[in-house]
C-alpha cells in the first residue's frame, strides 16, 4: 500500500486538503490528533513521559496536565524536543497498527504538520507540501483559532521554513488562491492510484 505524507505550515490549509481526500474515499492518518490521543493511551509513552517531565504531568484521573507540560516545552526548546523524541515513536507505531488494519489496495495519507521534522517522510512513499505564504496563513489561523499573530507565529518558528520543506516534497499543492486547487488534488490522486497499482 502507498504512503503518501502531506504536510505545510500552519493554515496552510493542509487539513482542508486532507478532508477532500478522504471525500475521494481515501483514508487520512491525522498524526496531530492522534500524538495528543496516544499521551493519554500509550502506556509506554506515558511512562516515558512522568520519568522526563514529572508525575505532576498527569492528573489523578489518568488525564493529562497540558497547562503543566505546556508550560515546560513552550518555554525551552530542549523540553520540545526531549518530548517529541518520546511522542513521535509513539505516534509511529499508532501510525503502523492503523495503516494495518486498512484493507484497500490503492494509498492512504498521512497528516503532519511536523512530516519532515520528525522524519515521518522517512516512511512514505511521497510526500506532498501545502503551501501558502506565511501572511495568508496568520490570517487564516486567526480567523480559525482566535489567537493572536505572536501566538501564530510562534508555533510557526517551530517548523521547518517553507523553502526546505518546498525542497524536501515530491509534489506541491499551492493553496493560496494562485492555482485552482481541487483539480490539483484529482490529478494527484489519479497519479496515486497509478503509482499504488504498479507496487
Ligand atoms: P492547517 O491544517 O494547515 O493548519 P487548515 O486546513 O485548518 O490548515 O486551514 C486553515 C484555515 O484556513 C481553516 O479555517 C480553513 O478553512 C481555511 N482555508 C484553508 N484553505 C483555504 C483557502 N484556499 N481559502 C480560504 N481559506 C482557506
Amino acid at each position: 500500500m502507498l504512503k503518501v505524507g502531506i504536510t505545510g505550515g500552519i493554515g496552510s490549509g493542509k487539513s482542508t486538503i486532507s478532508k477532500i481526500f478522504e471525500l475521494l474515499g481515501i483514508p487520512v492518518f491525522y498524526a496531530d490528533d492522534h500524538a495528543k490521543k496516544v499521551m493519554t493511551e500509550d502506556p509506554i509513552l506515558m511512562d516515558a513521559i512522568k520519568s522526563t517531565f514529572g508525575n505532576e504531568a498527569y492528573f489523578d484521573d489518568g488525564s493529562l496536565n497540558r497547562k503543566y507540560i505546556a508550560h515546560i516545552v513552550f518555554n525551552d526548546a530542549n523540553q520540545l524536543a526531549k518530548l517529541n523524541a518520546i511522542v513521535h515513536p509513539a505516534t509511529f507505531r499508532a501510525f503502523d497498527i492503523w495503516a494495518a488494519q486498512i484493507k484497500t489496495p490503492s494509498y492512504i495519507l498521512k497528516e503532519a504538520a511536523l512530516l519532515f521534522e520528525s522524519n515521518a517522510h522517512l516512511m512514505c512513499d511521497k510526500t506532498i507540501m501545502v503551501y501558502a505564504p506565511l501572511q495568508m496563513r496568520i490570517s487564516r489561523v486567526i480567523a480559525r483559532d482566535g489567537i493572536t499573530k505572536a501566538e501564530v507565529e510562534s508555533r510557526n518558528s517551530k517548523q521547518f521554513d517553507d523553502e526546505l520543506k518546498l525542497k524536501m516534497a515530491d509534489y506541491v499543492i499551492n493553496n493560496d488562491d494562485t492555482e485552482l486547487v481541487i483539480p490539483k488534488i484529482l490529478a494527484l490522486h489519479e497519479h496515486f492510484l497509478t503509482l499504488a497499482q504498479a507496487q
